[in-house]
């Protein structure tokens, strides 16, 4: 069997869910299809359910009805019997004018925002069934809270892969076994004592890789709207080319980094157990394509892509007490462990060092509890940029040709070396465009195009 997951770019219009029906019903395997929520209905309802937070119900149940207007229409658009999806649909609205009136009433808690996004991803899957049926396709609607056990931990919650794979194996594994397509959400879970949670933005990647471990499918796919893994975000460099083969590690790392097509946890429960993960385009599904496995042979290669994340803050933290101390920075980076907040990037010096957090760490509490250890001085609004590549410290003087074209920006913090496959920088936020565009110029500029690059996996130009 295969994991199928359509994001919300390929569920936007009628064309796009005529689209996934004929992928779901022309896959060579029989394909547990896992759904994101229709175009941008997940911000639609952050939307309305903020509204109804803030003393706006009124305003939060138009802007339902506004929603649920386009998904009846789209629904009569594609299914020629549409009522009893039409009537779902309607339960579904009353159900989250319901969550709407209580969060008026008691006021938001993430909790309830799990309960009211959760609706977003079953719209998705109630119409695909319902429209998979029509073609005369066995279908299966599975309710992806029976499967995908989590913690509590509300807008992020962790999966608990040891009750998915059981789960899994009793709620999907006998309809695949009888060829029927199974059609579940991604993005939802449930938590042990039965509330609807969710795994965080982007989350249905995530999904996709944990019901493709415990189900071992042969091939974990995500389809999307660009033609696999580019070389930097197509949205800032016109010119980034697909790559056909990516290394587990490569595309983590940049998901890490921010290249949005792959959430950064999606890898993970695939490579555990060895399946690939191809990420492809839905309305070209014969252009190019990225694979991303273990495959010991891959030809060499310096850097794979780019991907740039921001807004973070540098924290600077100096201290001559730093010199030639021991134990010191354990100190240092307690204070933040103690505060729950990440660092990502280091660079340190004789008497210093700098580290960034994200933009909404609690710098102040920090900078007061780090108040005898070290001076701090914070650099808000800047954004990291990384050249990946399990290459990289093969590719000659990167370092060097990177500074060369990044100039004249002026890096507040650089990081190589942290690991072979990442050379990162930190700019100003502004300067964060311009930043990704110099070094793609530089690394995968004509002259520098790889062989692997704009090729499909099966080594074809597209
Ligand atoms: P989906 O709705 O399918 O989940 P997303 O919008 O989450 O799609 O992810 C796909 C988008 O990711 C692309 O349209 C592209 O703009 C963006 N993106 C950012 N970095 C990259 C990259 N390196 N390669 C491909 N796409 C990227
Ligand atoms: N619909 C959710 C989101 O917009 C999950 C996903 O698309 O993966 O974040
Ligand atoms: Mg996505």
């Amino acid at each position: 069997m295969i994991v199928m997951k359509f994001g919300g770019s390929s569920l936007a219009t009628a064309e796009h869910l005529r689209q996934v029906a004929d992928l779901c019903t022309r896959a060579a395997k029989t394909p547990c299809v896992v759904l994101s929520a229709l175009g941008a209905t997940t911000d639609r309802l952050l939307h309305i359910e903020r509204l109804a937070g803030s003393d706006g119900h009124d305003a939060a149940t138009a802007a339902l009805e506004a929603l649920f207007l386009e998904v009846r229409a789209l629904t009569s658009e594609v299914l020629q019997s549409p009522d009893d999806c039409l009537a779902g649909l309607q339960r579904m609205q009353q159900d989250l004018a319901l969550l709407l009136r209580g969060i008026a009433k008691n006021g938001a808690s993430a909790r309830a925002t799990d309960a009211v996004l959760a609706h977003g991803e079953r719209i998705a899957t109630t119409l695909l069934t319902a429209l998979l049926r029509q073609r005369g396709a066995d279908a299966i609607e599975v309710d992806a809270r029976d499967v995908l056990r989590t913690d509590a931990t509300f807008g992020r919650a962790r999966p608990d892969r040891g009750q998915i794979r059981q789960l899994a194996h009793q709620c999907i594994g006998p309809f695949l076994g009888r060829k029927t397509i199974v059609v579940t959400q991604g993005f939802v879970g449930r938590s042990a004592d039965g509330a609807t949670t969710t795994l965080g933005r982007g989350g249905s990647d995530w999904t996709a890789a944990l019901l493709g471990a415990a189900l071992g499918a042969d091939e974990v796919q995500i389809w999307t709207d660009v033609e696999g893994v580019l070389t930097a975000d197509p949205r800032v460099v016109r010119d980034a080319m697909p790559i056909a083969e990516m290394s587990p590690e490569e595309a983590a790392e940049l998901a890490a980094f921010g290249a949005r097509v792959l959430h950064p946890s999606t890898i993970q429960p695939a490579v555990d157990r060895g399946i690939p993960v191809t990420v492809r385009h839905t309305m070209r599904p014969d252009g190019a394509f990225t694979r991303i496995d273990h495959r010991p042979h891959r030809p060499a290669r310096g850097i794979a892509a780019l991907a740039a994340r921001g807004p973070v803050s540098v924290m600077t933290m100096t201290s001559r007490r730093m010199l030639a101390a021991s134990g010191y920075l354990a100190k240092l980076f307690a204070v933040f462990g103690e505060h729950e907040v990440p660092i990502d990037l280091i660079a340190t010096a004789e008497v210093s060092v700098a580290c960034t957090v994200e933009a909404d760490a609690p710098i102040p509490r920090l900078i007061a509890a780090l108040d005898g250890l070290a001076h701090v001085e914070v650099h808000e609004d800047c954004a990291i940029v990384a050249a990946i590549g399990d290459g990289l410290q093969r590719t000659e003087r990167a370092l060097e040709r990177a500074c060369r074209a990044l100039h004249p920006i002026e890096p507040v913090l650089v990081s190589f070396g942290g690991n072979s496959r990442n050379l990162s920088f930190v700019v100003q936020r502004d300067q964060q465009e311009q930043a990704l565009r110099d070094l793609h110029d530089e690394f995968f500029g004509a002259r520098e195009a790889s062989p692997l690059a704009a090729t499909t996996s099966e080594g074809q130009t597209p």
